[in-house]
């Protein structure tokens, strides 16, 4: 497969020179061709090959230039063939959720990515983390905080890597929100809305299974929203109040179909955001004293648009996945912590703890003792 471009336009504000200098460093510009088989740097498993694998996470792996699809782990044998032939993957590199943990023994793999039902992220970590891995492991990082401490434990206790599939941290639009709030290049951040949400109305999908999806929208993409409502700021909220507003409760029943928060920020500064599956949105506005911006969407793998109050933004496009996943393979080789470790997975679902609390006492809630972890630029 040919490398895909990764620059559409040139970066033209001053937040594209930090953008685009990152990413030659992380050595995605060289605008050389990879093949499928073709070993590049560490390699990495796939585990669970639903549509964020095969859409999304197989392709960029064609791209990367530290690590290269090395194997897969699959329950369905015709993916497992069909992949074989597509990505060139030698049998040895296949396995099934039982001879998972035969991964142990093969040389080839040293980075296993999770990409399963978020239920099964907890028990796919430690088992990655036992046989010797280092981990990717999508969002959102387990279905409760006691899980999340029990994947780092794994991890640390093997000296193994942990980081989470939070693919907008190495995304030109996203870095150039946290640049402007951050570094309060129009002043300290007043307030700031966020909200991301699609409609979703088919009970078959795991999505709607509580027990293996761990909630509703917010599981799924409202952890966007709490993502840059935090590192627009660079900041942590000290406290949040929560309400369930689905409109539909019969139809989602245990899980919410949408969900309001309001977060308080140190020195009274608010924040609101909305996540549903009954409805439409993608969006970040964020209001600074001198200044605002504005991202919409926000959130996307691709076409992201953003203006600020003098005009629009414009970035290169690029491929988050691929980013994402060579700068992790560039954090294990030179052994240094990853931006989006497992500790920021696990703060984020100390919030979402909380936001599920808060909506069912009705009443707002204190985030002392969220893990101290931020992404500053
Ligand atoms: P899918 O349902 O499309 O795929 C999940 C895959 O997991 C299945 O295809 C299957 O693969 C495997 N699986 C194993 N056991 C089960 C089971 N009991 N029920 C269902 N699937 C099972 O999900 P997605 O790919 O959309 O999502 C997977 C994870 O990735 C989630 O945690 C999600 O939040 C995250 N995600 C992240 C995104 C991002 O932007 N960072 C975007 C989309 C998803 P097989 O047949 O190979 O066994």
């Amino acid at each position: 497969m040919k490398r895909r471009h990764f620059i559409s336009n040139t970066a033209k504000s001053t937040g594209g020179v930090i953008v685009a200098s990152s990413l030659t460093t992380l050595g995605l510009f060289s605008g050389s061709s990879s093949r499928a088989g073709e070993k590049r740097g560490l390699g990495v498993a796939l585990v669970g090959l639903g549509s964020y694998a095969t859409g999304q996470l197989a392709p960029a792996l064609q791209m990367t230039e530290n690590c290269y699809l090395a194997g897969i782990v699959t329950g369905t044998p015709s993916k497992a063939d069909s992949w074989s032939d597509q990505y060139d993957i030698p049998a040895e590199n296949v396995y099934n959720y039982q001879n998972f943990d035969g991964i142990a023994d093969n040389d080839d793999i040293d980075i296993v990515y999770i990409v399963l039902p978020n239920s099964m992220h907890a028990e796919f970590v430690i088992r990655a983390a036992q046989a010797g891995k280092h981990v990717i492991c999508e969002k959102p990082m387990a279905t409760n905080y006691e899980d999340c401490q029990r994947m780092i434990d794994a991890c640390r206790k093997a000296e193994k890597k942990l980081s989470i599939g939070y693919r907008l941290h190495f995304e030109p639009y996203n870095l150039e929100a946290m640049r402007l709030g951050q570094q309060q290049i129009y002043g300290k951040v007043l307030e700031s809305d966020a909200g991301f949400a699609f409609p979703l109305r088919d009970k078959s999908r795991w999505r709607l299974d509580k027990e293996m999806a761990g909630g509703g929208p917010l599981m799924d993409v409202g952890i966007y929203a709490i993502q840059s409502t935090i590192y627009t700021r660079g900041q942590l909220p000290v406290s949040l109040e929560a309400m369930d507003t689905t409109v539909d409760k019969a139809f989602y029943g245990a899980v919410e179909g949408t969900l309001d928060v309001k977060f308080e920020f140190p020195a009274g500064i608010k924040a609101t955001m909305r996540t549903s599956y009954e409805e439409s949105s993608n969006y970040l506005k964020v209001q600074a004293q001198e200044g605002s911006w504005e991202l919409a969407p926000a959130y996307s793998y691709g076409g992201l648009k953003g203006q600020t109050h003098l005009g629009p933004m414009s970035f290169p496009a690029v491929n988050q996945q691929a980013l994402q996943m060579d700068d992790f393979a560039s954090c294990i080789l030179k052994d240094k912590q990853s931006i989006v470790r497992g500790e920021m997975g696990q703060r984020d679902m100390f919030i979402i703890d909380k936001i599920y609390e808060s909506a069912a006492i009705g009443k707002p809630v204190s985030l002392k003792g969220i893990p101290n972890i931020l992404h500053l630029v």
